[in-house]
């Protein structure tokens, strides 16, 4: 209740430490940000400083590259070489799998964090039937897993680099598997070993992931990790994401799905949405999902009826063509309404509205005041004509 007497119009997002990843912070307040991964293989070494550059240049602001070999490790210092020498030092991220010890090492080097896989790191010799671990056995793996971990935690700690603690559903270890089952309370505890791990050297530059393909499993994830954390008196900021999200708009529909409830709960500072489709296609979907929710404002947000019966233009053609000839303006809101048969509040606090006044014929309102009425035919260029003499227009580039 006092949430909602409080209510500002705003997110309450979780409050947590600040991670650097080169000129990026993810966390401690800052605005939430958003990633991605090339698809190019990393031996490509003009293949992938192209790729990475094609992402960052469209607000791609942490690219991720895979890292499945030391071969691979070791050409990501002629990537970051180029990228400087040509572009610019864009915050990379290495994803490291399977007993990577080598590959994180090296590549710690030459990224600016490291992203490993809790259930991936030590191989667990499967155990015969379905035995139970004992409490020794347990605390065995986990000094096996600590004593792996350290040069790579304590390279990150000495070079300022940060690490995500990636934990998938689909790939818990075996001993989490036998433990917790395949559950959210597995890949929990799968990240709190790590995170204690991490603590006991004094490491603490972590960002936290809990991605699952099915959305509940996600976000009874992420919930239990910040009531553990909070439990714990542990700030870490955490990474958003639905896995195997598919493509075209179911796959997008599912991230949102999964992203931005979390998000709208005031967790995450950081996202990726994954779709079977080109790197590039992810973007403008984070910034769609931040948007929608006052995130982050990074285009022209259209506020536009849905029209009915009582509509007087065709909506669908003139929103276009508002939107065609004002998309570039970052910053305003503009409604686009059928009439206004429930006054300008319907345009919801927009700067300008263009509305259905009666036949043949718009009006053109600034906030809830209505300026002007013209004919329908000269409508969009009266709108131009409004925002530049507001002094808020400034021609595409
Ligand atoms: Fe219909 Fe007017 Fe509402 Fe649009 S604003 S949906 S035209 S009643």
């Amino acid at each position: 209740d006092a949430a909602i007497d409080q209510f500002d119009g705003t997110i309450r997002r979780r409050r947590t430490r600040s991670v650097c990843v080169g000129d990026v912070t993810i966390g401690g307040g800052n605005p939430v940000v958003v990633q991605s991964m090339i698809n190019e293989d990393t031996l490509d070494i003009d293949g992938s400083v192209a790729a990475i550059r094609r992402l960052h240049e469209i607000g791609c602001e942490i690219v991720r590259v895979t890292v499945p070999s030391l071969a691979h490790a070791k050409a990501l210092a002629a990537i970051r070489e180029k990228l400087i020498a040509t572009y610019s030092p864009v915050p990379l991220v290495a994803d490291v799998h399977h007993n990577g010890m080598k590959i994180a090492l090296e590549v710690a080097k030459h990224v600016d964090k490291v992203r490993i896989n809790p259930g991936l790191y030590l191989f667990e010799k499967p155990k015969s039937g379905r035995e139970e671990y004992t409490s020794a056995e347990f605390e065995d793996i986990g000094a096996q897993i600590r004593s792996t971990l350290e040069p790579l935690i304590v390279a990150l700690r000495d070079r300022g680099k940060a690490m995500r603690i990636g934990v998938n559903h689909g790939s818990l270890a075996e001993r989490m598997l036998f433990t917790y089952g395949d559950t959210p309370e597995g890949m929990v505890e799968s990240a709190l070993e790590f995170i204690r791990i991490c603590e006991s050297l004094d490491y603490h530059n972590l960002v936290i992931s809990l991605k699952a393909s099915r959305v509940p499993v996600m976000l009874a994830a992420y919930r239990l990790m910040v009531k553990r954390m909070d439990e714990l008196g542990m700030d870490y900021p955490l990474h958003l994401g639905v896995t195997e999200a598919g493509d075209g708009e179911y796959g997008r529909i599912k991230s949102t799905a999964g992203i931005a409830t979390l998000l709208a709960e005031g967790i995450g500072d950081t996202l990726r949405v994954s779709l079977t489709e080109a790197p590039e296609k992810e973007i403008p979907v984070c910034y769609g999902i931040l948007q929608a929710l006052g995130l982050r404002k990074t285009m022209v947000e259209y506020v536009a009826c849905p029209s009915c019966g009582r509509t007087l233009f065709n909506l669908e053609e003139v929103l276009h063509q508002v939107r065609s000839a004002t998309q570039h303006l970052t910053g305003l809101d503009i409604a686009v309404m059928g009439c206004i048969v429930n006054g300008p509040g319907e345009m919801a606090d927009a700067d300008y509205g263009y509305v259905g006044k009666q036949p043949g014929y718009i009006s053109l309102y600034r906030g809830k005041e209505e300026i002007l009425k013209v004919p329908e035919a000269q409508g969009v260029e009266a709108l131009i004509e409004l925002i530049k003499s507001d002094g808020r227009w400034h021609d595409p580039e």
